[in-house]
């Protein structure tokens, strides 16, 4: 017997990447920063702390002037959610009601937040070399999401077919999620003055060593923010709570830290290109920070398997068209060296 409303029966919840003790392995599983936030996150969080008998500001506002600025956009434009998800479940709740269309490779919470909301959506394969042709979404109705850079193949899609899409369709929105542009590409950001349609989402989780602090936004035209607020007013007004509003203003005060370790994870990743490439492996040219690879003589579940046994987490979708891949969060350069090392060790085996 169940309570649970029958329209949820079917409910096949996002399965996240296995989180583990982080000292018995390596973790590159999830795409998370190698690296732990700046000191002074860490001592602007335990200030907070002293606060917490008070709720938080529902404006966000020592996030949401600092990032506004940061950004080039006014506070109106921009919106501050639970982390990203919960920025893309309002979406999906609010904006879809002519549908929803996106890729059949691509973040898995769409197909998720569509099943919870029961939105129409239509899935449109990815090109052989796993790029998006926006001409596929010219036929269909209703708001287009898709991630740039894509995950988990790292393409990145050119800013100057967006315009041209955003053009040709503007009474349909455009959702383009950017949680990985620090790490390759351009942002969409200073162009939501001239398209109405567009509304781009951000994170903290990836490129700001924050994915535990529950950081996201979105950034569009007033009005659309607007309506984001009305869905938010109306289900969690305390949507971020006051650890992580400061954790992410004191984040925007470490732009430089942030820049050096964005610039670290693009050197790791570039270098960790060649290394797969030496060693076999095929791989997209990932602009996030991580890389997406699969090896000829190999399958992707028993690589994955392997690397496991060697207590290296990456991560293995076991989705057509990509089965035979692994997504490998970019780590330091001592874990991608340990990497290197494992898989030179699991590749001759299996050619013996
Ligand atoms: C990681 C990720 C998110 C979610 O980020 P959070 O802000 O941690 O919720 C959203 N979109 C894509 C494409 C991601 O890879």
């Amino acid at each position: 017997m169940t309570f649970l409303h029958q329209k949820y029966h079917k409910l096949t919840p996002y399965t996240p990447g296995e989180q583990v003790d982080e000292q018995a392995v390596i973790k590159l599983n999830t795409n998370e920063s190698p690296y732990p936030p700046a000191p002074s996150v860490q001592a602007a969080v335990a200030d907070a702390a002293h606060k917490l008998n008070r709720y938080s500001d529902i404006a966000v506002a020592a996030v949401t002037t600092p990032l506004a600025a940061y950004l080039g956009v006014t506070p109106a434009q921009l919106f501050l959610g639970n982390g990203s998800d919960e920025v893309l479940s309002y979406l999906f709740q609010g904006f879809t009601e002519n549908g929803i269309a996106f890729p059949d490779v691509t973040y898995g919470f769409y197909q998720v937040y569509s099943a919870l909301y029961q939105v129409a959506a239509t899935v449109v394969p990815l090109q052989e070399d796993f790029s998006i042709a926006l001409t596929d979404y010219d036929s269909l109705k209703g708001t287009f999401i898709f991630a740039n850079p894509n995950a988990p193949t790292g393409v990145y899609q050119e800013q100057s077919e967006i315009c041209a899409f955003l053009k040709r369709h503007p009474d349909r929105l455009v959702i383009v999620d950017e949680a990985y542009i620090d790490f390759g590409g351009t942002s969409m950001v200073s162009l939501i003055d001239q398209y109405p349609n567009l509304l781009v989402v951000g994170t903290f989780s990836k490129s700001r060593q924050l994915a535990g602090a529950r950081l996201g936004f979105a950034i569009a035209n007033e009005g659309l923010i607007q309506d984001l607020n009305r869905l938010k007013f109306s289900l969690n007004p305390y949507n971020v709570n006051s650890l992580t509003q400061a954790a992410g203003a004191a984040v925007l005060q470490e732009q430089a830290y942030v820049d050096e370790k964005i610039q670290a994870t693009i050197h790791v990743r570039e270098w960790s290109k060649q290394a797969l490439a030496k060693l076999g492996f095929e791989q997209t040219d990932s602009q996030g920070n991580f890389l997406f690879a699969r090896h000829p003589a190999i399958a992707g579940e028993e690589l994955y398997q392997a690397l496991k046994e060697q207590k290296i987490f990456v991560r293995w979708f076991n989705q057509p068209r990509i089965k035979e891949y692994l997504r490998i969060t970019v780590g330091t350069r001592a874990q991608m060296e340990r990497l290197m090392t494992v898989l030179t060790t699991i590749i001759e085996e299996v050619k013996e």
